[in-house]
């Protein structure tokens, strides 16, 4: 397998890294070069849609998958569908969730904010979406996947064959060995499109009552926090929930973005003006006139509306951003997420996409999946060095303090004692690493420490 030197860069472009890079174009090439005889450590790379250093391997290979793009099986009765570990849920999306006659059909059980992300990229964040108090983790609807491991080993994992590893590898990093293949239980539902709602709210109590109000009967809920509003004004926001709209059916979204951003600007677009400008004018966006709008149609827009411009990343700037995305149980939920809001506001820094959830009870089968009951609270910061540092490690050490953690997905800064702490399982998870199979995050946090190896 023939590796090229190229240049890597996560999501929030602020580790560009050369590495040792191949794109085989079927599994079999994809198992050889996992069992390929050099001695620099591997991973497996998708779409590097994640923000921090979980996806890249500086200094060692890169396995990209997004060639592995076949599918292989779809079982229309009953929504089971296998396909290689590149195929993206766009893809999915665009080949298989088509509307029946009637409106409905078959459905991604649960999609996180892109739709650009693989299916093995899904799995190794265990990603989430707006449905979790719901349907859960992506991993729950996983019923197995073809791990090959750097001992040459192709193994089949499930609930029942390989649990163990299978378990490790939801939520895994990357690090149990390469995903060749998956098969994923689609959801059934009435209607392709979705009924949705926004609610502007005044006061972060008024989140935590609409988010109990809402979570039994919508699917998809989720808040737009304005962080920069401090005093009376703290946690304002909008809550938006929707729910498939029965017999109503809505065209796929396009398998690639519909514009791209065209420039790499030498300096961020976004700053503290702009920031400020964008939340006082989203605040808004129901109009003065009303504080409750209702729609019906394609679910596009409620699910993916930072896919619309490809490259959004790119307005940061070359400094690029930092996500922070952290869980806290509910008994703690509401102060911790009061204290955070207090510590931004004071900064200045704000930010844009700011956004609030309920996780639910549905257990990950993750050994180290980031989902757990209570409250999860995202946000992106431009990158100002120091200042940005600060506040991130303030907004860590409160999420610590509050039981919670942090998503590696997200992450770009967290210590390995946060890690450990927010991980309780990781011990054991350490002994289902790969001994060949590394990533920045990995190094970073100790994990490969924990490991032994
Ligand atoms: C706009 C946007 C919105 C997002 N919203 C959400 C959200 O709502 N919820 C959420 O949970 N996440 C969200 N994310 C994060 C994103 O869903 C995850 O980072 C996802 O894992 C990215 O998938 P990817 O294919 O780009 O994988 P990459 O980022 O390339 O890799 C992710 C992990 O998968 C591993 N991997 C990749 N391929 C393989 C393979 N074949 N075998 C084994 N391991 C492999 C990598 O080593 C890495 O550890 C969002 C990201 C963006 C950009």
């Amino acid at each position: 397998m023939t590796t090229r030197h190229s240049n890597y860069t996560s999501w929030g472009r602020i580790l560009h890294a050369p590495h040792h890079a191949s794109r085989p174009a079927s599994t079999e090439t994809a198992a050889s070069s996992v069992t390929a005889p050099t001695e620099a450590t591997m991973l497996g790379h998708g779409l590097g849609r994640s923000y921090g250093d979980v996806a890249l391997n500086p200094g060692g290979r890169l396995i990209d998958c997004r060639s592995l793009d076949r599918f292989i099986a779809f079982d229309r009765a009953t929504g089971v569908l296998t396909c290689e570990a590149g195929v993206t849920l766009a893809d999915i999306l665009a080949v298989i969730c088509k509307p029946d006659p009637d409106g409905s059909g078959w459905m991604l059980p649960v999609t996180p904010g892109s739709r650009f992300v693989t299916v093995a990229g899904a799995i190794a964040n265990d990603v989430h979406g707006k449905n979790h108090h719901l349907h859960g983790t992506f991993g729950r609807h996983v019923r197995e996947f073809d791990l090959v491991r750097s001992d040459g080993a192709r193994l089949v994992c499930s609930p029942t064959e390989n649990a163990e590893l299978f378990h490790a590898t939801i939520g895994g990093l990357g690090l149990t060995g390469l995903i060749l293949r998956a098969t994923i239980q689609l959801r059934r539902v009435p209607g392709l499109a979705v009924e949705a709602e926004d609610i502007r709210f005044d006061t972060l109590g008024d989140f935590f009552r609409l988010a109990g109000e809402s979570d039994a009967t919508w699917e998809y809920t989720a808040a737009w926090i304005d962080c920069l509003a401090g005093g009376k004004s703290l946690g304002r926001g909008i809550f938006s929930r929707a729910r498939p709209a029965p017999g109503i059916a809505a065209a796929p979204p396009p398998r690639a973005p519909r514009l791209s951003f065209p420039i790499k600007p030498p300096m961020p677009l976004t700053n503290t003006h702009t920031v400020r400008a964008f939340n006082a004018l989203y605040w808004r966006k129901l109009g003065i006139a009303t504080t409750h709008t209702r729609s019906v149609g394609p679910y596009e827009k409620v699910f993916y509306p930072l896919d619309a411009i490809g490259h959004w990343n790119r307005a940061y700037g070359p400094a690029g951003f930092y996500q922070f995305q952290n869980v806290v149980p509910l008994a703690h939920a509401e102060a911790a997420m009061r204290e955070m809001l207090q510590v931004i506001t004071a900064s200045g820094q704000g930010s844009m996409l700011s956004v609030l959830k309920m996780f639910g009870d549905p257990l990950s089968p993750g050994l180290m999946s980031f989902p757990m009951p209570g409250a999860t609270l995202a946000l992106d910061f431009p990158n100002r060095g120091q200042p940005t540092l600060g506040l991130l490690s303030r907004l860590e050490a409160i999420t610590v303090a509050a039981g919670g953690r942090l998503y590696p997905a997200k992450d770009g800064v967290m210590t390995a004692a946060t890690f450990r702490q927010g991980y309780p399982e990781i011990d054991r998870f350490a002994r289902s690493i790969d001994p060949r199979f590394a990533s920045s995050f990995a190094r970073r946090v100790d994990l490969r420490a924990a490991s032994g190896i």
